[in-house]
């Protein structure tokens, strides 16, 4: 995908498309039922052939204005000591030969805003150098939710433990180097990128507004993070996933996500929709839907 705003060129940036997760185990409020009862539009995209497992993207989003190149959220990174966990652990993924195919390197990178501090959303931030955890891009600020980073911060003095060390490895390297920018959750860039609270994912989870009120004839972009992981929770926004620490929060804030875009000229870009990725929310039969252009 490239989706050219007049501003910012966009592209996706992929590091592991179509993993497969069990509904059961990540929408734990989904039945077979009503699985099933999705099948003509969740099959093959979005969906195992069986429906058992749904399919889900890993990517960041590359934004490239004449003047700033800012990366959003960084997925799951190489080398990482996870636990074990197949889908994280020292993966070896050709994440930055993609970014620098699309014509970037690390030393070209403005801006890193991380929707939040998961795993899966900082993993690029820091590569293995020497030995050590280093910030992968050099002249980079990092902005972090500073809700977000306090509460993470909090868990890792409890217990350096938490998190597959998510927060030694991949957040502590950036904070010593100086180049991160722990924020409000209404912090703005250069007029142009916002940030809003979407807590409930997690403490201090934002997504990101690309607004162009100045241009005409252009729809504004929300890249949306976590609030939705897949495209069947437009239509049941109430499912919160299992990896939403406050899932009641979590669904408040979908719901009124969906119903807020529905119909609008919005495109949202989650973090974990398969290809193409980008799609607007739209209103048919008394339900909401998730419409993304083949391609
Ligand atoms: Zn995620």
């Amino acid at each position: 995908m490239n989706l050219n705003t007049g501003h910012f060129r966009i592209d996706i940036v992929p590091e592991t498309p179509d993993v497969p997760l069990a509904f059961a185990e990540f929408l734990p409020n989904s039945t077979p039922e009503q699985l099933a009862a999705e099948a003509h539009w969740l099959r093959p995209r979005y969906a195992s052939a069986d429906l058992a497992h749904g399919l889900l993207s890993f990517h960041s989003y590359l934004l490239r204005s004449p003047t700033q190149t800012v990366l959003i959220d960084t997925c799951m990174g190489n080398d990482k000591e996870r636990g074990g966990h197949p889908m994280f652990h020292r993966l070896q993924t050709p994440w930055l030969s993609r970014l620098a195919a699309l014509g970037v390197q690390p030393e070209d990178v403005d801006y890193v805003l991380c929707t939040h501090l998961h795993g899966d959303h900082v993993g690029w931030n820091t590569c293995l150098r020497d030995g050590q955890w280093v910030p992968t891009f050099p002249r980079a600020r990092y902005v972090f939710s500073k809700v977000e980073y306090e509460d993470r911060r909090a868990a890792f003095e409890a217990d350096p433990s938490a998190g597959f060390g998510v927060f030694a490895d991949s957040i502590l390297p950036v904070m010593r180097s100086g180049q991160a920018l722990l924020v409000d959750s209404d912090f703005e860039l250069g007029g142009l990128l916002r940030l809003e609270s979407a807590a409930g994912h997690t403490p201090g989870n934002v997504i990101v507004h690309l607004d162009h009120s100045s241009a005409a004839n252009i729809s504004p972009v929300i890249f949306s993070g976590d609030v939705l992981h897949h495209p069947v929770q437009v239509k049941y926004p109430e499912w919160s996933s299992a990896f939403c620490e406050d899932p009641r929060a979590s669904a408040y804030y979908r719901q009124a996500f969906v119903e807020r875009y529905a119909d609008s000229e919005c495109w949202i870009l989650p973090a974990h929709f398969p290809h193409p990725s980008a799609g607007q929310i739209i209103r048919a039969g008394g339900c909401l839907h998730w419409h993304a252009p083949s391609g």
